[in-house]
């Protein structure tokens, strides 16, 4: 954490006042880095996936997360000392203290608190443990106004745009829609730096399938890797996801297909596997829209940490908007071949209908013709008026009809990504020491493509005409899109580890030969090594070298001066 606030990748925010916790600012570094990670999760989850990407409000109007369940579940327990006033997240505040897993309940709480007579760290009694909503209330427009919240996930902006969304993809099941965006919970005491924020940045994938279909066409790409997965009862295993969803470990294909992909994304992103494994939630666990979730964790100096969620809501969220908007949020899907099903019909006798009911003969004969079945007499309401139709007025009769397709529900598979854990993360992956000419070396070994400077050029000497030259070069680099610093201050031994430190692959030297030949140095970050290129090939070089994972020994000459 020092050096990352000392290099400009996360900063305090609010520092000149003190600071507030659950905050931070990304500073150049760290902001440069998250936006690559944030571009690499679009080339996975939108690009390459049956998805669209959207963005939707921040702010919420609370009839969404009433029906979202929000409203009155997104809660966490709390325990408020009744001497200091200081209020605890209740589970996190039992591990810490007495080291003991509590279920996250009032009751379980209750009883921890009283058996082990569990005190304030000031000494001070706790109240009685009560729920508290994580959501950051607000208000829309003037005087009283209209009550707001700030979104606690980006996936409700999805779900109520559902049907324009479904229409977008001409109701065709499955498909998927993601967003990358801000959310707000108000944590009760984030403790953890980074890991626990209280505005943050999520991208989500909510992925729409047929209730019936939890398959995905692309599962094979996956099937055979080889992850660790801890199932709910903590019991680890070692599999492919071909076995993981064959001995029902995972409930079905579509999450283990997104198990396989957000383990490929992390890896890409330089996380490494060993410290990488799959959790099952509990089943007391689990948010209260989910059947089945399993989450990414992490090995960090924190511990094992979630660094991503991936949830079965099944219909939960469409049902519930359905339910309070009364919008239909179902979709028509066709079967592959009309399928004839025999149905009993009401069938109105007209020529007896006329006679008897005179004009509401035509009205009551269209509300028969849509009932499914009807016994001695049926009861219509028409206009306001109760009517009855004795059984002498229609007859039942058994059909054969084409049906040509269903209405369903869509359940949507959703993994959801922190972005600022996966930042953290992939940094403290990335650090690393070594030796170096017997001196101690601190380097980030970040993956080249997300590197905040993909390359710093550094004149061997602050004379005007190598500060001219390397001026033109950067200019170059710039020109074709690649993140390139110019540094001439200091021994070039401190500006290359000071470039190490911060993850920057390549660096580029312009030295005494640069006017002799028209020659420039690259510099690997990971082996110190460096080759002699032409000034002309530089930018060429310099794109494959950071596209591709080759060496640069494929450029030339190695040598190390
Ligand atoms: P959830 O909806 O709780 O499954 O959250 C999805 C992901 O968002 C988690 O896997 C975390 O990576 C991230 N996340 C949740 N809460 C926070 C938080 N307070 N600060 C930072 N990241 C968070």
């Amino acid at each position: 954490m020092e050096m990352l606030v000392r290099r400009g990748f996360i900063w305090q925010s609010f520092e000149i006042y003190g600071g507030m916790a659950g905050f931070i600012d990304y500073a150049p570094l760290g902001n440069g880095l998250r936006r690559k990670i944030e571009d690499l999760w679009r080339e996975f989850f939108v690009i390459n996936e049956r998805s669209v990407e959207i963005d939707t409000p921040t702010v919420g109007i609370e009839d969404v997360f009433i029906a979202s369940g929000h409203a009155e579940g997104f809660t966490d327990v709390a325990i408020e000392c009744s001497s200091c006033g200081r209020v605890f997240r209740a589970d996190h505040y039992v591990k810490e203290k007495l080291n003991l897993e509590v279920d996250p309940t009032v009751e379980a709480v209750k009883n921890v608190v009283q058996e082990f007579n569990l005190k304030c760290e000031c000494g001070g009694d706790f109240k009685e443990p009560e729920h508290i909503n994580l959501m950051f209330e607000t208000k829309i427009g003037p005087g009283r106004g209209k009550k707001g919240y700030l979104r606690p996930e980006t996936a409700q902006g999805i779900f109520i745009a559902f049907k324009r969304l479904s229409d977008y993809f001409r109701n065709k099941l499955p498909f998927g829609v993601a967003q990358i965006g801000r959310a707000y919970r108000n944590e009760i005491s984030p403790r953890q730096g980074v890991i626990r924020l209280r505005e943050f940045n999520q991208a989500e994938l909510e992925f729409f399938c047929h209730p019936g279909e939890k398959r995905h066409p692309e599962f094979d790409r996956y099937a055979d890797d080889v992850v660790t997965l801890v199932d709910k009862f903590d019991k680890e295993h070692r599999v492919t996801l071909r076995e993981a969803v064959e001995k029902g470990i995972i409930a079905h294909e579509l999450l283990a297909y997104f198990v396989g992909k957000t383990r490929r994304f992390l890896l890409a992103a330089g996380i490494r596997d060993e410290k990488l494994r799959f959790r099952q939630h509990k089943d007391d666990e689990r948010a209260h829209y989910a059947v089945d979730c399993w989450d990414a964790e992490v090995l960090l100096s924190y511990g094992w940490i979630e660094v991503v969620g991936i949830a079965d809501r099944s219909d939960y969220d469409l049902s519930r908007h359905t339910q309070f908007s009364r919008e239909d949020l179902s979709v028509f899907v066709p079967y592959d071949e009309p399928v004839k099903v025999k149905r009993r019909r009401v069938v109105p006798n007209i020529p007896k209908l006329g006679p008897a009911f005179r004009d509401r003969a035509k009205k009551i004969a269209e509300e028969l013709e849509k009932l499914e079945d009807a016994g001695d007499e049926v009861v219509l309401t028409i206009n306001g008026e109760e009517i009855k139709v004795p059984s002498e007025y229609y007859e039942i009769r058994e059909v054969e009809e084409e049906v040509h397709g269903e209405r369903v529900v869509p359940h949507v598979i959703e993994p959801s990504f922190g972005l600022d854990r996966i930042t953290y993360a992939v940094l403290e992956h990335a650090f690393d020491t070594d030796t170096v000419d017997g001196e101690e070396r601190r380097v980030l070994r970040l993956e080249r493509r997300l590197a905040p400077v993909q390359v710093a050029v550094l004149p061997l000497l602050s004379r005007d005409e190598f500060v001219e030259e390397a001026e033109t070069i950067a200019g170059e680099l710039r020109e074709n899109g690649i993140y390139t610093e110019l540094d001439i201050t200091g021994s070039i031994g401190r500006r290359y580890r000071r470039y190490d430190e911060i993850g920057t692959p390549f660096c580029i030297t312009i030295d005494h030969q640069t006017f002799e030949d028209g020659t420039v140095t690259i510099r690997d970050r990971d082996s110190t090594s460096q080759v002699r290129v032409k000034k002309s090939e530089l930018v060429r070089i310099i794109q494959e070298l950071l596209n591709s994972g080759k060496s640069i020994t494929e450029f030339g000459e190695v040598f190390r001066p």
